[in-house]
């Protein structure tokens, strides 16, 4: 195993972290600015189309797509310490990239299985970064970490498909300029393998019966830099067939191939808003005095910033690990691995950022520093893309069936 950084991830990282300090860190109370004088929250901040055109000039763009004909053609292994740096703005900096959950997804999903219709459609623009689009899976009617569970109909109709459910926290659905869901639901709801009776189709948000109702709020706030996190109802949404990804009863096996290189790109990130609070959790440290010392001389701030060292460096080398085999053995290959990563990271990263957070008192939970962003985004990584515990379940499944 070698995981030490390529001429060309070295290049790509100094170009990054350059394009991080000149134009997205200070972009980020830009776009809270422009973000309250928007005719709607949800509306993109003109700042962030400004991020995106100096980000494809600079050739930071698509980096996440390892398939050379649509994206930068990187392996995981590279990619990774790329969306680490991109994770220290985790709201601004993936979209500045064109490499922000859940249009990743989908483009890998599109770029896999769409056909050449649907890649002209729907992968060209987003690969653009003209348009944005959704992932509907979550229902609130039933436990959806199953996905077995799903209830959405999706009804064969002559030269149509009628789509009839109900989601929520679609993640991006609340921007305006989402115009493309992918949903999944059931095409042979009776079928007698489970795991082929769901399908994954194409719905664009202007179809007729498409209502995207409310906002999901995250701790009791809206998520407006991420695109906001939407209720969503499909009512008699007829689309032609031909919106079908892959083939009927795809869905679930598309659905597994999608989720593992997401679950991986928010590990990198969650890394990289891990540095952030450290960094943030020092220059605090070093700058308050409280009863005749400064913060980072009480011991107790000292261990905090010790183990949230030792505990990156171990997710770390875990996430690297991961891309290596994900590039090596294939994403099956590193299923297990992909799971660890999920457990671990969220869990591990969440506890950092609270650290900080205490280390910077009233600030750690206010406007004026990231943390409380950054903390509620981390947690939030516990149930998004599968909940830690059945992540857990599956692996320790895994584990047990050496000894059964
Ligand atoms: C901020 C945010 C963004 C999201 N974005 C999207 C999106 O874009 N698209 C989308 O489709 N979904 C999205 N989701 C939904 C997310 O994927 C689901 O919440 C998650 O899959 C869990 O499904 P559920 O909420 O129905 O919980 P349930 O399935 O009802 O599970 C509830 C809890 O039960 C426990 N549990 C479940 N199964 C087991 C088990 N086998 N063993 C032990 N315990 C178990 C877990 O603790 C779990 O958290 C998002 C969620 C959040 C919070």
């Amino acid at each position: 195993m070698d995981f030490a950084y390529d001429a060309r991830t070295e290049e790509l990282r100094a170009k990054l972290l350059a394009f991080m300090d000149e134009h997205v860190h200070p972009a980020e109370a830009v776009a809270e600015e422009q973000r309250a004088r928007l005719a709607s929250p949800w509306d993109t901040p003109p700042v962030v189309e400004e991020l995106k055109a100096e980000a494809r000039r600079q050739g930071l763009w698509n980096l996440f797509l390892p398939d050379g004909e649509y994206g930068a053609g990187l392996t995981n292994l590279q990619y990774a310490p790329l969306a680490e740096i991109t994770g220290r703005s985790p709201h601004l900096a993936p979209t500045a990239l064109n490499c922000a959950a859940p249009d990743t997804g989908n483009m890998e999903v599109l770029a896999q299985f769409g056909d050449e219709a649907q890649k002209k459609q729907w992968l060209e623009p987003l690969l653009a970064g003209e348009i944005r689009s959704a992932f509907a899976m979550t229902e609130p009617e039933v436990a959806s970490s199953d996905a077995t569970n799903i209830e959405t109909r999706i009804r064969r109709d002559g030269d149509s498909y009628v789509v009839d459910g109900r989601k929520w926290y679609i993640s991006g659905a609340m921007n305006p300029d989402c115009r493309i869901f992918i949903v999944m639901g059931k095409t042979d709801p009776d079928g007698p393998d489970v795991r082929r009776r769901q399908s994954m189709i194409l719905v664009p948000r202007d179809a007729p019966g498409v209502e995207v109702r409310r906002a999901m709020r995250v701790y009791g706030y809206e998520d407006h830099s991420h695109g906001g996190h939407a209720e969503v109802v499909f009512d008699g949404v007829r689309v032609p067939a031909s919106n079908i990804i892959g083939e009927e009863g795809g869905g679930f096996a598309i659905a597994q191939a999608r989720l593992g290189p997401g679950r991986i790109h928010h590990c990198m990130r969650l890394i990289g808003m891990a540095e952030r609070a450290v960094e943030l959790m020092c220059r605090r440290a070093v700058s308050r005095t409280a009863f005749g010392k400064t913060l980072a001389q009480q011991g107790v701030v000292q261990n905090w910033i010790a183990d949230a060292r030792v505990t990156i460096e171990q997710l770390r080398l875990l996430v690297l690990k991961t891309a290596w085999l994900m590039d090596t053995v294939g994403n099956q290959g590193a299923h297990t691995e992909i799971q660890a990563i999920k457990i671990a990271t969220p869990r591990a990263v969440v506890d950092i950022i609270d650290k900080a957070v205490q280390a910077h008192g009233a600030g750690g939970v206010s406007q004026d520093f990231p943390l409380a962003e950054l903390w509620t985004a981390a947690r939030t990584l516990k149930l998004a893309d599968g909940p830690d515990e059945v992540h857990q379940r599956s692996l320790a499944r895994r584990e047990l069936k050496k000894y059964l």
